[in-house]
């Protein structure tokens, strides 16, 4: 069959199970097109075959011997910051450039466990440090959309694979919009959960307490189960919740949009920057929302003008006690002929990390220090806990919040050089790690250059379920999300 990868998620389970084909074929399938398409996108920084075809043979007698679960044999994709055992992972820099884990992250191991496939690993932006996936040290990934234009970041090779068909689903992770706003620069459904939700183990740490782990597919369907296989406690992380999973697929059509209140936040559609045909697609999106059957109510949410000031603060100063322990000792790159420990510590950081991370290292190992930690780090905590409230206030009245994923559509590569504008392009999804609060983005249509558009819906704690339902259901009665770049039409 030539055409395996425009099914969904649901069909490859069912042809799996009713062996119009095996996981074998899938499997090859997708490496092909790997092989033929991904020098033009460039998302994988690492292919596995030799152990996705021996994954894949294993998936395939299990199925014959009926042993197999719902998604046995399906093929995916991991973010470069899950830890793969005896599989490079590089968390996009060079400093991790022969890193080899010796354990498998908690959401890896539970892939394995329900009879994923892996294909490889996905680039991302430099220790999930970006919103474009131009600061890895692999090279920047490109939009299938619009080869000269970004995927998002960080999460950006895990939304180009998939947008090519280069995956049917892949791992993201989420500290301030990486996998929301990738998902609506290449026109995907993408889910950043409660936090605690998914296991944070194994999970290269950027932010602590703002990472989480999520799904990235076509649909809210397909992002379900992933999410079944992804969510659920884990006593190896301190922070995952103890709050049961709940089963994201049955639950598609738990919540009805009729009678649906979607708090529509007065602040967010008059941010400088937002984009016209951003502003006018994520519009008629609510419209049509609206006319199946839910009330939009305008809220306040009058703490955006503090969200990028205090994620900024917060982001680097843990990422800068995160990423101490990359010092050239433990594991990673190690300098050339260190003329004593300090020159070696100094020189395998500087040749190590790249300039946007040395940029947050620098701001907040500054933010952290003696005599500025109550100025800065312990005021952004407090604004951070007003911010958190605000949104609570919110869904008193309210039962989700809609805003735009991105102010724009995908940058052109190279475009955002500035490091503050591009901050400043993050304003719609910080505020949700911020909180620890779910949100997802669909897709809703494209701008006048043919590239695609987000709606983020915000919902209260562990309300996934809700969410996925929404957009599910928007999905049935909506076509975006089956829309491909050309690129993924190519067969091969
Ligand atoms: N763009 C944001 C940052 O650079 C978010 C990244 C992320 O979610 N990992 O911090």
């Amino acid at each position: 069959m030539t055409d395996l990868h425009r099914l969904s998620i649901r069909e490859l389970s069912e042809g799996l199970a009713g062996s119009k084909f095996s996981s074998r074929e899938l499997t090859e399938h997708y490496l092909k097109r790997i092989e033929k398409i991904d020098a033009q996108v460039q998302s994988y920084v690492t292919v596995t075959p030799e152990q996705a075809l021996a994954q894949a043979d294993a998936a395939d007698a299990l199925r014959k011997s009926g042993m197999a679960n719902v998604l046995t044999g399906v093929p995916v994709a991991h973010k470069d910051i899950f830890c793969t055992q005896g599989i490079k992972t590089t968390a996009g820099s060079k400093i991790l450039d022969n890193f080899i884990s010796p354990y498998d992250a908690t959401v890896v191991a539970k892939g394995k466990v329900a009879g994923l496939v892996t294909l490889g690993k996905v680039n991302m932006d430099e220790f999930a440090m970006g919103s474009t996936s131009e600061s890895s040290y692999f090279g920047a990934t490109k939009n299938p959309w619009a080869l000269d234009h970004v995927p998002g970041g960080s999460s950006g090779g895990s939304a180009a694979a998939v947008a090519a068909d280069l995956a049917p689903f892949a791992t993201g992770t989420d500290t301030g919009g990486s996998i929301r706003q990738p998902a609506s620069f290449c026109g995907l459904t993408g889910l950043k959960p409660t936090y605690g939700r998914v296991s944070r183990f194994g999970m290269i740490a950027y932010a602590s307490s703002l990472d989480q782990g999520g799904p990235m597919a076509r649909s809210a369907e397909d992002c379900a189960y992933l999410m079944n296989v992804m969510a659920g406690n884990d006593e190896r992380d301190s922070t995952s919740v103890n709050v049961d999973a709940d089963d994201y697929v049955a639950n598609l059509n738990s919540t009805s949009v009729k009678g649906l209140r979607i708090g529509i936040p007065k602040q967010y559609f008059n941010v400088a920057g937002l984009d016209a045909d951003v502003k006018s697609r994520v519009e008629e999106s609510l419209k049509k929302l609206e006319d199946m059957g839910a009330t939009l109510v305008e809220i306040d949410l009058n703490m955006t003008d503090a969200y990028v000031p205090t994620y900024y603060l917060i982001a680097p100063a843990e990422a800068s006690s995160n990423l101490q322990r990359f010092d050239g000792v433990r594991y990673g790159y190690r300098c050339e002929n260190p003329v004593d420990l300090t020159d070696l510590y100094k020189r395998s950081r500087s040749e190590g990390f790249g300039p946007e991370v040395q940029r947050r290292i620098l701001i907040g190992t500054y933010a952290l220090s003696a005599g500025y930690y109550d100025a800065y780090y312990v005021k952004a905590q407090k604004v951070r806990r007003l911010i958190q409230q605000d949104f609570l206030k919110a869904f008193e009245s309210v039962d989700v919040i809609a805003a735009p994923s991105a102010p724009t559509t995908a940058y052109k590569i190279g475009a955002s050089l500035d490091p503050v504008e591009m901050y400043l392009g993050d304003i719609y999804t910080i505020a949700v790690n911020l909180a620890g609060l779910p949100a997802i983005n669909a897709p809703v249509g494209f701008d006048k250059d043919q590239l695609p558009v987000g709606l983020q819906l915000i919902g209260n704690y562990w309300s996934e379920s809700q969410l996925l339902s929404v957009v599910h259901q928007y999905q049935q009665a909506t076509d975006w999300h089956t829309k491909r770049a050309a690129i993924a039409e190519e067969t091969v």
